[in-house]
């Protein structure tokens, strides 16, 4: 079934690409053909989250690859592993001139006798106003380390969960440092020590609490790294009916991003991941995308998660296919997505 969606994937990129030949070809033939016969070769119009390739899918690939190494040994919270991965995310943040939200990158937090650190990026609004409102695009870059050996393996390395999520979040943050086309104020978080009960997360929440943030969504992002099934949306909202985020979503992109899991439901994940923590504080919209539907993927938690597992033209589709969403929310005057 993953072949029937690379074979979408392959139309879809070949539309995109046969599209922008016609545009080309448009603009040659311009010069030189009347008004009746150009009416013939305009192209239809692409949609939203098509028009322009922002996300490159080699730096999507590298990405992944570093992030789930065998050298970063699972990226469990207090290691050497996951340091490698905060050092490395920092540098593209610091690279891509991504501003620290605090002092450094780092918000640290003790956990089992050790420090557990959160990284976070800070792309300032351009509205003098609305730049004192947040939107924090997070995703958990831990994982769960050393496990029992399978043929000798015993490095979990989280490429979907949540190397995968991670990734995400740094293209969005290159992207959106680089456009510099949000009036609110958007942080990128990559959270430490998910794994051990949401711990990254609930620091962060309470800490930004205390400091009178004015948050107005969380968009969590977890396990992008395969496509869903016969679906009609590209990935799934987990706590779907506790807010009209999957439906103004689709709005602002013109396309069915997000939809309904009803074994997200069924599972509780809502109350699963990071988003949680940040309900929890701010009872605001915060909320997780995911595409790992129970019936996808195979090494959840397992030695074998690996990068080459994912399927790296959908990520890089599905993280291009998210900027309109997340751009609309940070530029609307009025803050639309609400709780139920
Ligand atoms: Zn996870």
């Amino acid at each position: 079934m993953r072949d029937f969606f690379i074979f979408i994937t392959m139309i879809k990129n070949f539309i995109r690409t046969a599209s922008l030949g016609l545009l080309v070809l448009f603009s040659a033939c311009n010069l030189t053909q009347n008004s009746t016969e150009e009416k013939q070769i305009i192209p239809p119009p692409v949609k939203t989250g098509f028009t322009k390739a922002n996300i490159n899918a080699m730096a999507v690939k590298e990405e992944l690859e570093f992030l789930s190494s065998n050298d970063l040994m699972g990226r469990n919270t207090g290691s050497k592993g996951i340091e490698k991965a905060a050092v490395y995310l920092e540098e593209i943040l610091k690279k891509n001139d991504i501003k620290p939200y605090y002092t450094t990158y780092r918000d640290s937090f003790e956990v089992e006798g050790s420090f557990g650190y959160n990284i976070i990026g800070l792309v300032e609004g351009t509205d003098p106003v609305l730049k004192n409102e947040f939107l924090i695009i997070s995703a958990h870059y831990d994982h769960i380390g050393l496990i029992s050996p399978i043929a000798n393996d015993s490095i979990a390395n989280g490429a979907n969960d949540n190397a995968a999520g991670s990734v995400a979040v740094l293209e969005l943050a290159k992207y959106f440092g680089a456009a510099s086309n949000n009036k609110r104020s958007i942080l990128f978080v990559f959270l430490s020590a998910e794994e051990k009960g949401l711990l990254g997360s609930k620091h962060l929440a309470k800490r930004l609490k205390n400091e009178k943030l004015d948050l107005y969504v969380n968009f969590n992002i977890e396990m992008i790294g395969v496509p869903m099934v016969n679906k009609d949306h590209m990935a799934y909202l987990t706590g779907f009916e506790e807010s009209n985020l999957a439906d103004k979503f689709n709005e602002y992109s013109d396309e069915n991003i997000l939809g309904f899991l009803p074994k997200a439901k069924e599972f509780d994940l809502f109350r699963r991941s990071d988003n949680y923590s940040f309900y929890k504080e701010f009872k605001v919209p915060a909320q997780t995308i995911s595409t790992f539907d129970f019936t996808n993927y195979n090494y959840y938690h397992q030695v074998q998660d690996e990068a080459d597992e994912m399927n790296i033209p959908f990520m890089t589709n599905l993280i291009e296919s998210i900027i309109p969403g997340i751009q609309t929310m940070a530029n609307t005057p009025t803050k639309e997505i609400k709780l139920n």
